[in-house]
């Protein structure tokens, strides 16, 4: 998991100078802080992030049950 989730796309808000929100939910980037909970639950940028984590935490788990050692026992 990433400390900060700031590469979310983003668009101005066009009634304010300097202010811009997520493209996908439209939170201000001032309220979300970098924190992908505070992204719209229904959030497409929350939903991939949320996915990506899980697939790292699968290969890194599975890495983990792979033992080279085994492959001298089957001779
Ligand atoms: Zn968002």
């Amino acid at each position: 998991m990433k400390p900060f989730y700031i590469d979310y796309p983003q668009e101005k808000v066009e009634e304010h100078r300097h202010v811009y929100r997520c493209v996908y939910c439209k939170i201000l980037t001032t309220t979300i802080n970098g924190l992908l909970e505070n992204h719209s639950k229904d959030c497409l940028y929350r939903k991939q992030q949320t996915q990506q984590d899980r697939l790292e935490c699968d290969s890194k788990s599975s890495s983990k049950h792979f033992e080279p050692h085994s492959a001298d026992e089957v001779d």
